[in-house]
């Protein structure tokens, strides 16, 4: 049957049914699901995890789908990987890229789909659909292929190009809505009122931002069953964050790893910060903004989790760091030339804070840190493609030598 229980309500704990809704319909509270956790510590060992899939689905007892075939692409597992040229550019010693730009559609978002997917097929939904600010589109569209389901993807009309052709490839109807993603979001909020789809970050969202928490596992087994110091965390809406650190927790709790002294990190662009800013403020209420930004996978102006990332900091002795435009540039271009890792945007994002947070001394040189690279630099050319030129010669020797000279 599965380990996961029932839906709660994250604020006034009002349990539900498991069922496609994401609102308590007492106080409009986030809904979270709630698992048996006496369960869990019974079958999930160390040994139990290793001798799973090489893919998040090894983790399945802390995923809420039940018993039976999963939608299964080999989302997870992705290389975890020194980074020592970088650290050393940083002085940091003990640093670590996550790079899930190798996912099955090079982000993150398969982790989520993986398991909203598999729960809405279980559910009975034929057809799947999201609102996206772009890698979501091409993992539902990509998954809903693999399922036989029928797909619609909402997106803001503005996106990048490649992330549209990304998303269209595999099928599904593409919605382009004259709008930003936070105008894109309550659109779906209607459609999802009006058709019987299943929304991966809408109706079904409890259980699509559990597969987040793979993220957090996937760290902690590969760095030999431990949780780092620090994490370096992108936020858009704020779950995945929330989600990792989740994660971490619940390993403690299963006694999987000793103990959790993990402060998470966030970073934001500055065109989208408002969850950072609400932390600079000393507040717990995140006012929305409108988003300007070359980084527009994390282009949220309305963060639905904002509030849960902000106690996460607080819990974790985390920081928030918002990073300008050009330092996003700057950031991809630093992983690229220190770590053959080419990152979207929002990697830039993350590496350009971790840059800020080793040079103020907020990390540490030995500690041993993370940091969350969670889409693929190939979808996102267009912001670097100026800063970028080949040598341009005629096919004769005499020719490459004069442009090699006056390079
Ligand atoms: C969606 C996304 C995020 C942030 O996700 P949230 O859970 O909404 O905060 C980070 N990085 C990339 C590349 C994304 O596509
Ligand atoms: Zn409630």
């Amino acid at each position: 049957m599965g380990f996961a229980k029932a839906l709660k309500c994250r604020e006034c704990g009002k349990e539900y049914e498991k069922q496609p809704i994401n609102i308590c319909e007492w106080c409009f509270g986030p809904l979270e699901v709630v698992y048996d956790y006496d369960g869990i510590r019974k079958v999930m060992t160390r040994a139990h995890i290793q001798r799973g899939p090489h893919n998040l689905w090894r983790y399945r007892e802390l995923l809420p789908v039940e018993d039976g075939p999963v939608i299964d692409m080999h989302a997870g597992m992705t290389p975890l990987v020194r980074a020592d040229n970088l650290g050393r550019m940083l002085g940091l010693e003990n640093l670590y890229i996550k790079n899930d730009c190798v996912n099955p559609t090079y982000s993150f978002k398969d982790r989520v789909v993986a398991v909203a997917s598999t729960v809405a097929r279980q559910m009975g939904f034929d057809t799947l659909a999201c609102a996206s600010t772009g890698n979501l589109a091409g993992s539902v569209a990509a998954h809903a292929a693999k399922a036989g389901m029928k797909a619609f993807v909402f997106i803001p009309a503005d996106l990048e190009k490649v992330k549209i052709v990304g998303a269209s490839i595999y099928g599904p109807t593409v919605v382009a809505v004259n709008g930003n993603y936070d105008e894109v979001n309550r659109l779906c909020s209607e459609v999802a009122d009006n058709f019987n789809w299943a929304f991966v970050n809408i109706n079904v969202r409890p259980f699509y931002a559990e597969g987040s928490k793979t993220l957090g596992y996937e760290v902690a087994e590969q760095l030999g069953w431990r949780a780092p110091d620090n994490v370096i965390v992108p936020v858009a809406s704020g779950s995945l964050l929330t989600k990792v650190w989740k994660g971490f927790n619940e390993f403690k709790d299963i006694g999987l790893i000793d103990q959790v002294q993990t402060r998470v990190h966030m970073v934001q662009p500055q065109g989208c910060s408002p969850v950072v800013t609400a932390f600079s403020e000393g507040v717990m209420d995140v006012r929305p903004v409108k988003p300007n930004t070359i980084a527009k996978s994390l282009a949220i102006g309305n963060p639905a989790d904002g509030y849960y990332a902000l106690k996460v900091l607080k819990d974790s002795k985390g920081t928030a760091t918002a990073v300008t435009d050009n330092e996003v540039i700057e950031g991809i271009k630093l992983l690229a030339e220190t770590e053959g890792i080419f990152g979207e945007t929002a990697a830039g994002v993350v590496i350009s804070g971790l840059r800020r947070l080793a040079l103020s001394g907020a990390i540490k040189p030995k500690e041993l840190t993370v940091v969350y690279v969670t889409g693929n630099g190939l979808k996102t050319q267009e912001v670097v493609e100026d800063t970028v030129r080949p040598l341009v010669v005629q096919p004769t020797l005499a020719s490459f030598k004069k442009a090699l000279e006056s390079k």
